[in-house]
């Protein structure tokens, strides 16, 4: 135990924030309007060309019908959702593909419910064929497999944006976000058809196992401040949004600090993820006055095993991400969550993160109590162009 860490009061005024602002940063300023995707309506024509050839083989070869919606599917679909499965014509299928013509009633919900198991996933078929909505007799490629799992394009690149906020409430200086505002931002995020995607599924997507939504944007919430609860949770379960919260377990219960029970009823919420934000908070890659490499060794290691220990213990979860306090990691840092079995974790280096981000030093962005809501939307890298800085 360093006796400098366990002694220091908290909150202490210089460890209030995260974030070391006068540090210059690298920056990605991505376009504002980020072009949509120039391959996907070829991949498109192609899909609909190769079909299309396909069926006229198969009709040819005495096939009266192309294969149909099986029971075995319709039954999944409608367990999986509230949305009727479509019921329009399939023009051709394999098992890559189908080329479907909308009925006047469908939706991109519905035809993802006939087909890909669930009307959640119906942005598989608008992020393909580049639409937000279908229209009535105007066919839409529906990919039954994932076709580019990293949003890999000849001119630009897929990244995900991850947001960090902090203290929710009015007043309190640049690192406090009003309620209204963070009610803005998310209904903006709800009303523009971004997806709200747990921190754990870009894992899966940056192993290229997984594609997420074109828009995916990870909500992160550092320290544990008892306005979280107050403040954040309501408005994350008016729109069913989950965010991931970061503690550092040396701050709960204080003043102004989650209780371990609103933790509890954070994590019960199903939208709220806690996960360690280090035991101290101290700067991990500043070393104490006097500190030997043994006691700082020994001292990064407790930062990155108590945390998962005591949250794991007294919530049920499992912790595996981490936010490094103020944003900063080193090489040692970085074996000592290895160590611990981490397998995501965050800086407070802008922009969004690509298919080849490194997990451990994942990019985040934060969003400050003076962003108006232009502001807010600069910040959602969505995409960058190839060969970016
Ligand atoms: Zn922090």
């Amino acid at each position: 135990m360093r006796a400098t860490a366990a002694a220091r009061p908290w909150p202490h005024p210089r460890r209030r924030r995260c974030t070391r602002p006068h540090l210059p940063l690298r920056r990605w300023r991505p376009p504002s309007h980020p072009s949509p995707p120039s391959e996907e309506p070829d991949v498109r024509s192609q899909a609909i060309r190769w079909i299309g050839g396909s069926l006229l083989a198969a009709v040819l070869a005495g096939c009266a019908a192309p294969p149909a919606n099986t029971p075995q599917e319709k039954t999944r679909s409608i367990a999986a959702g509230t949305t009727p499965p479509a019921t329009g014509e399939v023009l051709g299928r394999s098992d890559r593909f189908v080329i479907y013509k909308p009925e006047p009633e469908d939706t991109l919900r519905s035809i993802a419910a006939r087909f890909l198991g669930g009307e959640d996933r119906y942005w598989v078929i608008g992020d393909f064929n580049n639409i937000s909505r279908v229209e009535t007799g105007q066919p839409v490629v529906v990919p039954l497999k994932a076709t580019n799992p990293m949003g890999v394009y000849a001119d630009r690149i897929q990244t995900v944006p991850i947001l960090c906020y902090h203290r929710f409430g009015n007043g309190g200086g640049k690192m406090v976000v009003s309620p209204a505002n963070f009610e803005r931002q998310l209904d903006w995020l709800a009303r523009n058809d971004y997806h709200v995607i747990r921190l754990a599924d870009l894992a899966a997507y940056l192993k290229g196992e997984q594609p997420l939504p074109r828009r995916s944007v990870v909500i992160t919430i550092d320290d544990g401040y008892e306005s979280v609860y107050r403040h954040a949770l309501p408005v994350l379960r008016k729109h069913g949004f989950p965010a991931t919260v970061f503690v550092y377990t040396d701050f709960i219960g204080a003043g102004e600090a989650l209780s371990w029970a609103q933790l509890q009823e954070l994590a019960a919420s199903g939208l709220v993820d806690v996960q360690a934000h280090s035991k101290s908070h101290r700067n991990l890659i500043e070393r104490a006055a006097g500190e030997t490499d043994a006691q700082y060794a020994q001292g990064l290691e407790a930062e990155a095993r108590a945390p998962r220990e005591l949250i794991e213990r007294r919530l049920p979860v499992r912790v595996r991400h981490y936010a490094y306090p103020f944003g900063d990691a080193n090489d040692q840092v970085l074996e000592a969550l290895n160590r611990q079995q981490y397998q995501l974790a965050v800086t407070v280096n802008p922009g969004g993160n690509a298919f080849f981000a490194q997990p451990l030093m994942l990019r985040r962005t934060m969003i400050f109590g003076d962003h108006d809501l232009e502001a807010f939307k600069a910040r959602l890298q969505i995409s960058r162009a190839v060969g970016g800085p």
